[in-house]
């Protein structure tokens, strides 16, 4: 029997999460995502886990030193990437081909037309 579990608004935009099917993600299943600015959550190995850690939220102040992208707010890795979404032309978000991804969790922030503009859009973050 699947458990349900409510999962928490997006942290970056505060916008609904849904599960990602094939058809919002081809390239990876099991994993909560925010059909309004595509951050996509940690991956996990079925969704019930992806849905514990998608609602699993740390305090994510700036990283001292010189890091300017703030702490995953799902696990609190400190070390984020820059992503490229090859395609870039996601149902309603075409051109947003840039994104920040934690390196741990693989959660990524929202997707964004410049590339400049990922870290910002990773340090945007919604009042529980
Ligand atoms: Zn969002
Ligand atoms: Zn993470």
């Amino acid at each position: 029997m699947q458990t349900e579990i409510v999962l928490e608004d997006c942290p970056h935009c505060g916008g609904d999460a849904k599960f990602a099917g094939l058809a919002d993600w081809p390239y990876l299943s099991n994993i909560v995502f925010c059909p309004s600015c595509l951050v996509k959550g940690p991956q996990a190995p079925n969704y019930h886990l992806a849905a514990l850690m998608w609602n699993k939220r740390v305090e994510a102040e700036p990283v001292a030193g010189d890091a300017v992208a703030k702490a995953c707010p799902y696990c609190a890795e400190e070390v984020v990437v820059e992503g490229n979404n090859g395609r870039g032309n996601e149902p309603g978000h075409e051109g947003t081909l840039y994104f920040t991804a934690c390196s741990s969790c693989l959660g990524r922030g929202p997707h964004v037309p410049d590339k400049d503009m990922t870290v910002e859009a990773w340090n945007r973050r919604v009042d529980g």
